[in-house]
């Protein structure tokens, strides 16, 4: 067991969310090596416009506007830090929990696999993604404190008669 809580600023972030992913959350603080906050849980149609603007994301389909996507960022002597090294050992920590639970996770550092379907250490899944993009001639938007809920798994909205 790590010795790191979520705040309450951070569990203030995950109403909202898909009780699956807060979970994996909940389990991921539990065991990381590295601490982290909640940044993003539910975010506005609105707040997703804005960071679309700024280039922060790049899709107003946001997972995080269903409830079923979450940022965990990196924090480091009472900062905020977006670097990868924590970011990787964050990554881990999620994984296990995910897998612990049988939850399948998708993350921002790799977007064309499951998180939970492979083995290789975290940092190897960003190289080889962002080489899979190259060689497909696109550019690799990677986003490193992003986790969620598998879409096809997941749907947004329950189909009708669910
Ligand atoms: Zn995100």
């Amino acid at each position: 067991m790590s010795e790191f809580r979520l705040g309450k600023r951070s569990l203030s972030e995950l109403n909202g969310v898909h009780s699956d992913l807060v979970k994996v959350v909940k389990r991921a603080i539990e065991i990381t090596v590295q601490d982290f906050s909640v940044h993003d849980g539910i975010r506005t149609l609105e707040e997703q416009k804005k960071l679309v603007e700024r280039g922060a994301s790049q899709t107003l389909a946001s997972r995080h506007i269903s409830g079923h996507a979450v940022d965990l960022v990196p924090y480091i002597n009472g900062k905020l830090r977006w670097e990868w090294v924590p970011i990787y050992n964050i990554a881990e920590a999620v994984r296990l929990a995910a897998k612990e639970n049988d939850i399948p996770i998708r993350w921002g550092g790799a977007w064309d696999i499951l998180l939970t379907e492979s083995d290789d250490a975290t940092e190897d899944l960003v190289t080889d993604y962002v080489a899979r993009r190259r060689k497909a001639g696109k550019r690799a938007f990677i986003d490193g404190p992003h986790f969620e809920l598998p879409k096809a798994i997941y749907p947004d909205k329950p189909k009708p008669g669910e």
